[in-house]
Parts: C-alpha cells; sequence; structure tokens
C-alpha cells in the first residue's frame, strides 16, 4: 500500500503536471527569444567553451522540439534534466555572450542579445557561475520539488574502497583536506632520467609530509586516498574525497618533459577547456593513468570530457581557483614556480562536483635541480610547508565568509 501511494505521488506530482513547454526559439541575428507555452519557475543561462555553447536551465518547464540555426547559433538542442528543468543549449559557430536577458511581461518567453566576443574573452565569461533569470512575479510558476541535488552523471567507481583514516583528531568541525598520491601500484607515472625515481614514489612521500605537517597545524584533519604502493583509478580517489565530504581535495603529481630545462611547480585547476596546449597535453597525460594495456578501467562510458558541468561544479571550481593563486602565493618563498603557475584542463581526478580539487604539479623530475628537491626530505618539507600555510589561510578566509 505504502508503495503504490509513493509511485502515484512520482506519476502526479505537481511539477510535472503543472510544467510549461518550451514552444519556439526565435533566432535572429543577434537575438533570441525562447517561448512557452506556459509559465515556468525561472531560469538561468551559462557559457560552456570548446566546442563554445550557451546552455540555459528552465526551471519547471519541459523541452520542445523547436530546431533552429541563425546568427552565430549553429544548432539548438534540448533535453530534459533530472531536476525538472529544461536545457536549452545553443551551439555557436562563434563565440559570443549573452546580453540583457529578460523575462517579458507576462512570463511567456525570455529573450536576450548575443554580443560577439574573442575566444579568449568567452573562454574568460565561461568560468564565471550562471546568472539567474526571474519571470516577474504574477507570472511565476512554483519551482520544480528537487528530486536530486546533484544532476551530473560522472563516472561511478565499482566497489567502494574502505575508507581511509583520518588523522587529526576526532574533532568533525576541523575542516577535512584529502592529500591525493598521484600514480601507485603498476602505474609508475613519469621516470625520472636523473635519479631514476619513480612519480609514484615521489608523490607518496609528499602527501605523507603534507599530512604530518597539516595535522602538525592542528587546524585541520587529513586523509590520504593511498598510504602505500597501490592502485587507484582516478574516479576513487575523488570518491574518497566525496564519500568523506572533504573540504579540500589536493592530488600531489611531479612532471616531466622532453626538454629537461623545464622545471617548476603549477597548479591545475578543473575546466573544459584547457589553458593551454601543454595544459591540456598533460591532462591527457594524467587521464591515461586510467588506461592500462588498452582497458579503461574507470566504468564510464563516454567521453568525460563533454560532460556538462553543473551549477555546484562551477561554484566549486571558482573556490578551487581560489585556493590555487593562494597557493602559489603563499609556496612560493620556498618552491619554485613556473612563470603562467595557475593553469586549467580537464582532469579526471578533479572532476568531484562538490568538493574544491586542485592538482600540484610539484615540478619536474625530469629537470636535474628538480628531481633533486624533490626527492630530498628538505624539498619534501617545503613543499609541505607551503601548502599548509595556503590551507590555513583559506580555511581562514572561508570562516571569515560566513561570520554574521
Ligand atoms: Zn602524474
Amino acid at each position: 500500500m505504502g508503495v503504490s501511494l509513493f509511485l502515484l505521488a512520482m506519476a502526479f506530482s505537481p511539477s510535472a503536471a503543472l510544467a510549461g513547454q518550451i514552444g519556439a526559439v526565435e533566432i535572429g541575428d543577434s537575438a533570441v527569444t525562447v517561448h512557452f507555452d506556459d509559465l515556468v519557475a525561472g531560469a538561468s543561462a551559462f557559457l560552456l567553451a570548446g566546442p563554445d555553447r550557451i546552455a540555459l536551465d528552465i526551471a519547471g518547464a519541459q523541452p520542445g522540439q523547436s530546431p533552429g540555426s541563425g546568427g552565430v547559433v549553429r544548432a539548438v538542442r534540448q533535453g530534459q534534466q533530472s531536476d525538472g528543468s529544461a536545457r536549452v543549449v545553443l551551439d555557436l559557430a562563434q563565440p559570443a555572450l549573452v546580453k540583457e536577458a529578460h523575462f517579458a511581461a507576462d512570463g511567456r518567453s525570455l529573450s536576450f542579445r548575443l554580443q560577439p566576443v574573442s575566444a579568449e574573452a568567452f573562454r574568460q565569461a565561461a568560468r564565471a557561475p550562471r546568472v539567474e533569470l526571474q519571470p516577474p512575479a504574477n507570472f511565476r510558476a512554483k519551482p520544480p520539488e528537487k528530486r536530486y541535488s546533484v544532476s551530473v552523471p560522472i563516472g561511478t567507481p565499482k566497489p567502494a574502497l574502505p575508507l581511509p583514516r583520518i588523522h587529526g583528531g576526532s574533532n568533525e568541525r576541523l575542516p577535512l583536506v584529502v592529500i591525493d598520491a598521484g600514480h601507485g601500484g603498476h602505474d609508475p607515472g613519469a621516470i625520472s632520467p636523473h635519479n631514476g625515481r619513480y612519480e609514484k614514489d615521489i608523490t607518496l612521500a609528499l602527501a605523507r609530509a603534507i599530512r604530518d605537517e597539516l595535522v602538525g597545524s592542528g587546524r585541520v584533519r587529513v586523509a590520504l586516498t593511498r598510504s602505500d604502493d597501490r592502485y587507484l583509478v582516478l574516479e576513487e580517489r575523488y570518491g574518497v574525497a566525496r564519500r568523506l565530504k572533504a573540504d579540500l581535495f589536493i592530488s600531489i603529481h611531479a612532471d616531466a618533459a622532453e626538454n629537461q630545462e623545464a622545471r617548476g611547480a603549477s597548479i591545475y585547476t578543473l575546466s573544459e577547456v584547457a589553458s593551454d596546449r601543454e595544459a591540456a597535453r598533460l591532462a591527457a597525460r594524467e587521464n591515461k593513468a586510467n588506461i592500462i594495456n588498452g582497458v579503461d578501467l574507470s566504468g564510464h562510458d563516454g567521453d568525460v570530457s563533454s560532460i556538462l558541468l553543473d551549477l555546484a561544479q562551477r561554484e566549486t571550481m571558482n573556490v578551487a581557483s581560489d585556493f590555487a593563486r593562494l597557493l602559489q602565493r603563499e609556496a612560493s618563498d620556498e618552491v619554485k614556480f613556473r612563470t603562467s603557475a595557475h593553469r586549467f584542463a580537464s582532469f579526471v581526478v578533479l572532476k568531484a562536483p562538490d568538493t574544491p580539487s586542485v592538482l600540484f604539479e610539484t615540478g619536474f623530475i625530469s629537470n636535474k635541480e628538480d628531481a633533486a628537491f624533490l626527492a630530498s626530505p628538505g624539498g619534501q618539507k617545503k613543499i609541505a610547508r607551503g601548502v599548509r600555510e595556503a590551507v590555513q589561510l583559506h580555511f581562514a578566509r572561508q570562516i571569515a565568509a560566513v561570520a554574521p
């Protein structure tokens, strides 16, 4: 009895019954109008770069079937989201920003102007959070009931691993930082041509040094994704952070390059589009950790880079970017950084939608000085101190930001 009542409630939930449908999508040279056959609850717009797209989420609406193109809009696609909203995606023939977006006075349509911009300006704008738009109060449908908090399909690791130990006491009010030692087990990562050291061993030594330094500060709790020489697929790494509800995730790596002169640390945060060719190449290489002998061990089908990033993830990405800047600033007294040290690329290990995540490439083990620095306890301690300074400041700022 209880079960059938529940099913009925799902089938006839008011949000489903009252949803307006998206009607015509009119596309002019520089203006777009999306019509609805009934009231909708609201809308939000955001940009996705590479390929360049404008995405509109219409709350409390069902997708229609209007195809369309014109001006800089190559095509229009629509789909239903799991939270009861409809997503309209405009594929762009050239980068353009959404300007002057507004609902009509009767709430039955949403219009905006498209302003062509440079690829760089578009990329910048695509990093901003989405813009929320409200229909006029008298012509607004009730917002749909949210059934899921996160609507991004992400790869799920198959059997859940046992959770690692949390260091730094049992005070659950202290923020939790998850440190991920890159590579491990049958995946050695890069190999130094100078001292023959494996990246997987360097990253583990660094992760331990950072853990000890952070625990010593008494301000945070720490867990390691691995504390020995074992292999984890990338989803299991951020999966640990998600399952522990971590407040920050730092994946530790060491880079290698053909050019043995290349040296210095850099910090990467997630973006669908890489900030430069080198960042894209590095992401491709790090993402290969999931593929052994041509078999993809991550269990996700389809191209991870094509996942649409959700609102929660965009906010998370902004926090991660702030931390990346802080880390460079705080660690640069003791660690040599590259000139453009904060970069963006589509790293699988950074895809937790709700944990701010950075990938710290601590230096080049293909460079003689860097390789010696990273292999030495002294160098490892310097890196760990830099991370500690940045982590302390990061959480101090967050507490200051939410205080009344
Ligand atoms: Zn690596």
